[in-house]
């Protein structure tokens, strides 16, 4: 009983950061978010490059909801979970980090061990680390229910942003490089 009371108030406090985050983002940001599939539509690059902008957009997001989230370095507990990457990503990571992927995807239970790209507490690829990475933000006020023992007991608001998601996953449908795999089962065998 006492558990669920905690979990109820750490729901509570996530939806009320997500609240106020929307409230106080500041406008150019907001009206880049809410402008960012047109943006895309017009981009003249090439999907790696559209990715890069994704990513770089996402990457000023983050700056601002730093002051929001617990999430910092040296926290780990999501790089412990399913981390689903498209051929996309996989491509990308190729071609930013030079890591080759395995030629046969590795099959096996991925949840619990850890990322292959996580090095010393950090991640090695953090640049090009892929989309789903950048959007597993918490904003409760410590990570207390992210820890992989919890995660699951605990229906958690993570942060949207609904046109960034779209234009995510418009270019991976447009890319043709859609299939989605566990991050492990496509680099755990990279040397
Ligand atoms: S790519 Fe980086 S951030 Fe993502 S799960 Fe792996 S180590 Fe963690």
């Amino acid at each position: 009983m006492v558990e669920q009371d905690e979990k109820e108030q750490a729901r509570l406090r996530a939806q009320k950061n997500s609240d106020l985050i929307a409230r106080t983002l500041p406008p150019h940001l907001k009206s880049q978010e809410e402008q960012l599939v047109a943006r895309f539509m017009k981009h003249s690059g090439n999907y790696f490059s559209k990715l890069k902008s994704l990513y770089e957009f996402m990457d000023d997001l983050l700056e601002f909801i730093q002051k929001f989230t617990p999430c910092k370095k040296g926290c780990t507990h999501c790089c412990h979970i399913e981390v689903s990457i498209s051929k996309l990503e996989v491509e990308y990571i190729r071609k930013t980090e030079g890591i080759k992927p395995a030629k046969e995807i590795i099959t096996g239970n991925t949840y619990g061990s850890p990322c292959p790209f996580l090095k010393k507490g950090s991640c090695s690829i953090y640049k090009s680390r892929p989309f789903v990475c950048r959007r597993h933000v918490t904003v409760d006020d410590s990570s207390k229910w992210c820890r992989i023992d919890v995660c699951n007991s605990i229906n958690m608001s993570l942060l949207r942003f609904t046109e960034v998601n779209t234009v995510y996953d418009m270019l991976v449908i447009e890319s043709g490089l859609i299939k989605q795999t566990d991050i492990r089962e496509v680099f755990a065998m990279r040397k």
